[in-house]
C-alpha cells in the first residue's frame, strides 16, 4: 500500500510530465485535492505532506471537515459539488472557493451572504461543455450574460470556468471537448482581470486537461484511493 505522501507525489510527477509534453511552464497548473467522503485523518496526512487546496462536494461534510481542521489555518477549502439555495449561507461563511457556480440565483445569494471581515468568495462558473442532460452547469451559450451579471457581485471574485467532461470512448473525442473549453476560457481570459482558473482534469484525464489549458487538476482517486 502507497502512503497517501508518495500518491501525492506521484500525482505531481504526472503533472510535470504532462506540462512539459505541452511546453507550458510547471508551476502553471494546482492541484486541488479532491478529499470528498474521505476521513479528516486523511486530510491531515495529505496536509502534513505539504498539500494545500481540498476540494469536497457535499456541503455538510465539508463544512464540519472546515471546522473540525480550522487549526490549519492555511488550508484553502474548494466546494466542487452541486449547491441548492437553503445551503448558501453556510457555504458563504465557511468556503474560500465555490466551483459550482451556474445559477445567478445562488451567485446572488452568495454574495448577500459572504460575511463582511471575509475577503471577496472565489467563484468558478461551471459549464456543461458536452451538453449533457444529467450534468449541472452552464450552456456555454449563456456564459456572456451570466458573467455580466456576475462581475457586479462585489463579494464575490470571478476566477474562471470549472468542467467535468463526459468520459469519452477516445482520447481524440475528450480532446475535442476540452478545446472547446479552453477557447471558452481563453476569451474571458484576455479580458478579464482574476480570471486566471480553468479547472478542469480528474485521477484519469489529468494527462489531457493539461494539454488543453487547465490549470487546476482536482484530483481524488489517484490520492486518497477509490471511493465506496
Ligand atoms: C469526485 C470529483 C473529482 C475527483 O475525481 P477522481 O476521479 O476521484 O479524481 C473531481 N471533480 C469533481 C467535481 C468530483 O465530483
Amino acid at each position: 500500500m502507497q502512503t497517501i505522501a508518495e500518491r501525492l507525489k506521484s500525482a505531481h510527477l504526472r503533472m510535470e510530465q504532462a506540462t512539459a509534453n505541452a511546453h507550458r511552464p510547471l508551476n502553471s497548473v494546482e492541484l486541488l485535492a479532491v478529499s470528498k467522503t474521505k476521513p479528516v485523518s486523511q486530510i491531515t496526512q495529505a496536509y502534513e505532506a505539504g498539500q494545500r487546496k481540498f476540494g469536497e462536494n457535499y456541503v455538510q461534510e465539508g463544512v464540519e471537515k472546515i471546522q473540525h481542521l480550522r487549526h490549519l489555518d492555511d488550508i484553502e477549502w474548494h466546494l466542487i459539488g452541486p449547491l441548492q439555495s437553503n445551503k448558501t449561507k453556510v457555504v458563504a461563511e465557511h468556503f474560500h472557493w465555490v466551483q459550482s457556480v451556474d445559477r445567478l440565483k445562488i451567485a446572488r445569494r452568495l454574495n448577500e451572504q459572504r460575511p463582511s471581515d471575509m475577503p471577496p468568495l472565489n467563484i468558478c462558473i461551471q459549464i456543461n461543455i458536452d451538453d449533457e442532460q444529467t450534468k449541472s452547469g452552464l450552456a456555454p451559450a449563456d456564459v456572456p450574460a451570466f458573467i455580466d451579471e456576475l462581475t457586479a457581485l462585489e463579494n464575490l471574485r470571478l476566477r474562471g470556468l470549472m468542467a467535468i467532461p463526459k468520459a469519452r470512448p477516445s482520447k481524440e473525442e475528450q480532446i475535442h471537448s476540452l478545446q472547446q473549453l479552453e477557447e471558452l476560457f481563453t476569451r474571458y481570459h484576455t479580458n478579464l482581470s482574476d480570471f486566471d482558473t480553468l479547472s478542469v482534469g480528474m485521477s484519469d484525464d489529468l494527462e489531457q486537461a493539461i494539454e488543453c489549458g487547465s490549470t487546476m487538476v482536482r484530483i481524488g482517486t489517484a490520492i486518497f484511493g477509490s471511493r465506496n
